[in-house]
C-alpha cells in the first residue's frame, strides 16, 4: 500500500545530527517546552553538562551493566576501533567514524550512539506531538545543545516551520556563534536564551576553549537587533555557577555591571544556574578525565551571596533569580527545597 503523503512529507531541507529530545522541560524558556538538543558547539567548556553534545559528529559509549560479552560490536566495526579487553568494549576514539554499526550489531543496546539524523519534516512532526501542553502553558520549543547556531541553517528552517505552526521558539546559545548564523536563526526565535559565563576574556579562554569578545559583541548585536524587529521579543541571560571558575563574587558582579551597562532595559531574566555533577557518568562512558569529578555543589549560602551581589548591580534586581540544587550540609534538616531539585534536572549548567 502506497504510504499516504502528510503534511510533514513536503517539509524538504536538509537533516541535522540531534543528540537527543527532551519533554516536558521547564527551564529552557517559559512554560512546558520540549527541547531539541543539537549536536556541536564551538566552545568546550571545562563544565559542560553535556560533552556528549559538544562534538558534531555522532559518538558511541559503551555502557558495561548492559553488556553480554558477544563482541558482535568488536565484529562490526569497519575502522578496527574496538577491542575486547578484560575490562570490557574499549573504543579507539581517533579511528572510530561514528558510523553506529557497532550499536546496530549490539544485541543489548550495551553499544550507543550518540547523535542521530533528523530530516527537518519528522522533527517538525515530532515536536508537533506536544502542542497540547504547550497551548495549556503558553510553552513551547526551545534548540539547545551543543550550540543550535553550529547547524544554523537548519535550526532557521526548524524554527521557521514551528513558528509558522503557532509554536512558541527560543534559541538557547552559548553566543560563540558568527554573525551570519545568528541572522539566519533570529528572525524566527521568540525568545533567545543566551550565556554570559565569564567577563575576563583570558579566563573565559582558560575555561572555555575561547576568549569572549565575539561573545560580548554577539549579545549587543542581538540587543540591538530585537529594538527594530518582531522576533525575538524577550531575552533571558544565563550564567553557570562552576566553583572554583565562574563562582566568584568579582566575575558575577562584573557581569552584572556590563548587564547593567548594555543590557538591563533589554532582558526579561538572569538566571545564575547553579553546578551539579549529575554528568560525572557521561564523562567516564565518553572516556574523558573530568576535572570537575569531585566538585561539590555550591551551599545554600554562597548562591545567595552571588545572587545578592549580581542584584546589587542593577537598577532591577528582581530580575535575578538562582536554579539549580545546593549543597545539602551533613546535620541539616531535611533536603533541598522541593523547587531546588526540580530545577536541577533542567539547568544544564553549560
Ligand atoms: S561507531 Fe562505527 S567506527 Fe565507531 S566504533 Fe562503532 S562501528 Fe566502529
Ligand atoms: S555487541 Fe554489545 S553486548 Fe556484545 S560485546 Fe559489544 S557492547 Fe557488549
Amino acid at each position: 500500500m502506497t504510504k499516504m503523503k502528510t503534511v510533514y512529507d513536503t517539509i524538504t531541507g536538509p537533516a541535522a545530527t540531534v543528540l537527543n529530545i527532551q519533554r516536558m522541560s521547564t527551564e529552557d524558556g517559559p512554560g512546558i517546552r520540549t527541547t531539541v538538543f543539537f549536536k556541536g558547539c564551538g566552545l568546550a567548556c571545562s563544565w559542560c553538562h553535556n560533552p556528549e553534545s559538544i562534538s558534531l559528529k555522532p559518538q558511541v559509549q559503551w555502557l558495561e551493566n548492559r553488556c553480554i560479552g558477544c563482541r558482535s560490536c568488536v565484529a562490526a566495526c569497519p575502522e578496527e576501533a574496538l577491542a575486547f579487553e578484560a575490562a570490557g568494549v574499549v573504543i579507539d576514539r581517533e579511528r572510530c567514524a561514528g558510523c553506529g554499526a557497532c550499536a546496530d550489531a549490539c544485541p543489548s543496546t550495551a553499544m550507543e550512539l550518540l547523535g542521530k539524523k533528523w530530516p527537518l519534516g519528522d522533527l517538525v512532526r515530532e515536536v508537533e506531538k506536544d502542542r497540547a501542553y504547550f497551548e495549556q502553558s503558553r510553552g513551547g520549543i526551545t534548540a539547545s545543545g551543543g550550540d543550535p547556531t553550529v547547524q544554523a541553517p537548519f535550526v532557521a528552517a526548524f524554527l521557521r516551520e514551528c513558528v509558522a505552526r503557532g509554536l512558541h521558539t527560543a534559541l538557547d546559545t552559548c553566543g560563540y556563534s558568527s554573525r551570519q548564523s545568528l541572522e539566519m536563526i533570529l528572525p524566527h526565535a521568540d525568545m533567545v536564551l543566551f550565556d554570559l559565563k565569564i567577563m575576563d576574556s583570558a579566563a573565559h579562554r582558560r575555561w572555555t576553549g575561547a576568549p569572549n569578545e565575539r561573545i560580548l559583541e554577539n549579545i549587543l548585536f542581538i540587543r540591538d537587533y530585537m529594538k527594530n524587529a518582531v522576533r525575538p521579543s524577550s531575552l533571558w541571560i544565563r550564567t553557570p555557577l562552576i566553583p572554583g571558575a565562574t563562582a566568584t563574587i568579582e566575575n558575577v558582579t562584573a557581569i552584572g555591571s556590563f548587564i547593567a551597562e548594555h543590557l538591563e532595559e533589554t532582558i526579561e531574566r538572569w538566571e545564575l544556574c547553579s553546578f551539579n555533577n549529575l554528568c560525572r557518568d557521561k564523562y567516564r562512558r565518553l572516556g574523558i578525565d573530568w576535572e570537575f569529578r569531585d566538585a561539590p555543589l555550591l551551599p545554600r549560602s554562597s548562591l545567595d551571596e552571588l545572587a545578592d551581589a549580581a542584584r546589587g548591580q542593577l537598577a532591577d534586581p528582581s530580575i535575578v533569580q538562582w536554579t539549580g540544587a545546593p549543597r545539602v550540609e551533613k546535620g541539616a534538616e531535611g533536603g533541598p527545597e522541593k523547587r531546588h531539585l526540580r530545577l536541577v534536572k533542567g539547568c544544564t549548567t553549560c
